[in-house]
């Protein structure tokens, strides 16, 4: 051990490697970086002959190891990328999960600030030019200059006092050199889309105000606000803020991607002003970055935006909201796997803030925490504009399908008609994209999959192509059979693409499609939403990308086209993702004084998921699915870790994950129950096999260093990859 030789080490954290592995390596501080370096700066490191970023960790003046190190090379910022906290959240997330720490960090930054290599976003500054002399001479100028372009110039810029200029004309150039105007740079947002206008002051209802009074400021504790939708949540939620900020305090409301519509902007945009960051994946890397900065210096106080913007740098938080804290992809589904209401939790604590999970059909886990006290519950029961529950009615497709209706039942045609003739609105939910999900062949019966993946190829008529869904594969439509050369083939599946084409066959109407394919172009989905709110079309159809979050007042039927197809899927939370999901786009039908209807189209009208949300009864819902879990071990009950084993390599990825799980079985607790491998849902995507080991417990003290274990040894194996899942959303 070297001792008080002077020398200072940094021990400094790079990504390497595909599999993003934390490398943590010692450094040496050269002396003129000394007094200037800091825990949480990035810096520039010589690794394997050549240079590479990383963050520092750790500052101290010894080193213990036998290598001869490196010196760091170079300071990347002024001032530390990653503060206190944030380094405190990835130490606690990497327990939690057992990512790479790295990872985290990483997911916590913009593109711009990530330690990589190359990436150089700057700070966009703007020129303007204005004038250089007094305005007796500028008018002086005026009199004397016989060039009609520079005359302009010299006069907007009188009227003006400064102009943005893009590119420097020659009459510019002129002006310059002459010195009669000068040119100045500012440093711009570059994102400004949203608009201010004026805040509609809701006074709130007497239960909306027991609740906010009933939320401690100045403490940490968690709220599950259940409130069926339209009860008003957005204004507690808005008033909340409003109190925080007014104690000097920050906040963090976490919307689902779905839901960063105009709408909800707009509501806290006008109510909140420039006080208000929006973060969203519609961002570019440069507006992302530029929000961001605007956190971290300060200059706003809150911050909306989906499940990312939950590392938002904010200082001083004083609550963390999130909003239908039920939806799926709060939890991200690559490494890291991490759940924002956990990390909200973390935040919450390190800041002492409240934080609040609001929804109308809360998880399981989140309602069983609330009962047992763990979570405060603040329930809404009624809808805040007056507007009642919609009227829902259930079709059983069975006897539509023997009258030949295979899209539409006669009961949905007629309501539409209805409202149609009313000049009202109508909601389609149908949750498959493309035309038809399945071509088979009716010869041989061959069907037509995805060369890669273990799926059928969905046929898209717009395109005139067949897509895999999983890895973007796509082909030309066949024709023929491939296997048999036969042309008598079939498409079988309901997707919106043939919806809508059906809809324009039926109806004298405007129809709108939102899916994944009409909305992958920039601001799309936001002008679907804002035409279909100024009432430029009748029907707007779609993907669940549409059940959340639209509040528009001429709606007043919303069609669910296939209520099974959730409930169809391998998953312990079927049912409860169907209730959740028919509430969802229930709650967009009678946002107003008109009252609402609903009708489900389904193959399954006793499931319970289905009838419980015909009467509106989460708590029934509740009940009767948590029964089913405490039979079957499943969570609330129980925790489930997922450990996902695969490989390009058939017979390898079997023999692996039978090793896998016979090891689980051998080193973790005897309580804990093991169970497969078996083949994952998907068996092949991308020609990678997928098997899984499910692992079920109550509590396993065992479980992290076990897992951490496996993950070591699988790390260095290139052949096979593991993934562990900590509490999966999908089993
Ligand atoms: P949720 O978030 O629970 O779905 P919102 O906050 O969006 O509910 O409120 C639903 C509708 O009711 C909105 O149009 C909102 O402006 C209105 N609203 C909410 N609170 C009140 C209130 N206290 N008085 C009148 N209207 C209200
Ligand atoms: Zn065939
Ligand atoms: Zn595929």
């Amino acid at each position: 051990m070297k001792l008080g030789s002077g020398i200072m080490y940094a021990s400094v954290i790079i990504e390497y490697g595909a599999k993003a592995v934390d490398r943590e390596f010692t450094y040496i501080i050269p002396i003129r970086m000394r007094g200037n370096i800091k825990v949480g700066h990035r810096v520039i490191v010589p690794f394997n002959n050549r240079d590479i970023e990383g963050f520092v960790l750790h500052i101290s003046d010894r080193y213990s190891g036998e290598y001869k190190l490196n010196e760091i090379k170079k300071i990347c910022d002024s001032e530390p990328i990653l503060n206190e906290e944030m380094l405190f959240l990835g130490e606690k997330i990497q327990r939690s999960i057992l990512c790479s720490k790295i990872s985290i960090y990483q997911a916590m930054l913009p593109k711009a600030l990530k330690a990589s290599y190359g990436t150089n976003i700057g700070i966009k500054k703007k020129r303007y030019i204005s004038l250089n002399v007094s305005y007796e001479e500028a008018n002086k100028f005026l009199n004397e200059c016989k060039y009609y372009k520079q005359v302009s110039i010299i006069e907007n810029l009188i009227t003006n006092d400064k102009i943005p200029v893009d590119v420097l004309s020659s009459s510019i150039n002129t002006l310059l050199k002459k010195g009669i105007i000068k040119e100045e740079f500012y440093e711009i947002d570059r994102y400004q889309s949203h608009t201010i206008g004026k805040y509609k002051v809701v006074k709130l209802n007497e239960s909306q105000q027991k609740v906010v009074d009933s939320v401690m400021l100045d403490k940490h504790d968690t709220y599950l606000l259940y409130g069926v939708t339209g009860s008003g949540k957005t204004e507690v939620y808005m008033e909340l803020i409003d109190k925080v900020l007014r104690k000097g305090k920050t906040a963090i409301m976490l919307v689902p991607e779905i839901s960063l519509t105009p709408q909800i902007v707009s509501r806290f945009v006008t109510r909140f002003g420039t006080q208000v960051a929006i973060l969203h994946s519609g961002l570019s890397d440069y507006e992302r970055y530029d929000e961001y900065r605007k956190i971290v210096n300060g200059k706003v106080k809150i911050v909306v935006g989906a499940r990312s913007a939950i590392f938002a740098p904010l200082k001083n938080i004083g609550i963390i909201v999130i909003d239908e804290e039920h939806t799926a992809t709060y939890k991200q589904d690559t490494n890291p796997r991490y759940h924002a209401r956990d990390v909200a939790l973390m935040r919450g604590e390190y800041h002492m803030a409240p934080v609040i999970l609001g929804s109308a059909t809360p998880t399981l886990e989140s309602f069983a925490r609330a009962k047992k006290g763990v979570y405060k519950l603040l329930t809404l029961t009624e809808r805040a504009g007056g507007g009642k529950l919609p009227k829902v009615m259930i079709v059983d497709m069975k006897d539509e399908v023997k009258k030949g209706n295979f899209i539409l039942s006669r009961l949905l045609i007629s309501k539409i008609q209805e409202k149609l003739n009313k000049h009202e609105q109508v909601i389609l939910l149908l949750n498959r994209r493309g035309y038809s999900s399945i071509l088979t062949c009716r010869d041989c019966g061959n069907v037509i999959k995805c060369p890669n993946c273990d799926i059928t190829l969905t046929y898209h008529k717009t395109s005139n192509s067949n897509r895999c869904h999983y890895c973007n594969y796509s082909m030309k439509n066949v024709k023929e059979c491939p296997v048999c050369g036969s042309n008598n083939i079939k498409d079988y599946g309901l997707g919106t693409e043939k919806l809508e084409e059906e809809l324009n066959k039926i109806f004298e109407a405007r129809v709108v499609r939102m899916d994944m394919d009409t909305t992958s172009k920039r601001g799309m989905h936001e002008k679907i939403i804002e035409d279909f709110g100024n009432y430029k079309y009748d029907i707007l159809l779609g993907t669940q990308m549409i059940a959340k979050g639209l509040d528009f007042p001429l709606v007043t039927l919303v069609g669910v086209i296939n209520a099974d197809s959730s409930l169809n899927l391998p998953d312990f939370r079927s049912a409860e993702v169907t209730f959740q999901l028919l509430s969802q786009v229930s709650g967009r039908a009678g946002r107003s004084e008109a009252e609402g209807e609903v009708v489900i189209q389904t193959y399954n009208p006793n499931n319970y998921s289905i009838v419980f949300a015909k009467e509106h009864d989460y708590l029934k819902f509740y009940h009767e699915e948590m029964e089913i879990r405490k039979t079957l071990n499943y969570p609330p009950y129980f925790y489930i870790t997922l450990v996902n084993i695969s490989s390009r390599d058939y017979e390898l990825g079997f023999s692996e994950a039978n090793k896998i799980g016979g090891y689980l079985r051998k080193n973790l607790s005897s309580t804990t129950n093991v169970l497969g491998p078996t083949i994952a849902n998907v068996f092949k995507i991308n020609n990678v096999y997928h098997y899984q080991c499910i692992i079920k417990y109550k509590y396993d003290e065992k479980l992290n260093s076990v897992l951490s274990k496996l993950d070591e040894i699988y790390k260095i194996n290139t052949k096979v990859d593991i993934s562990i899942d900590i509490n999966p959303i999908r089993v």
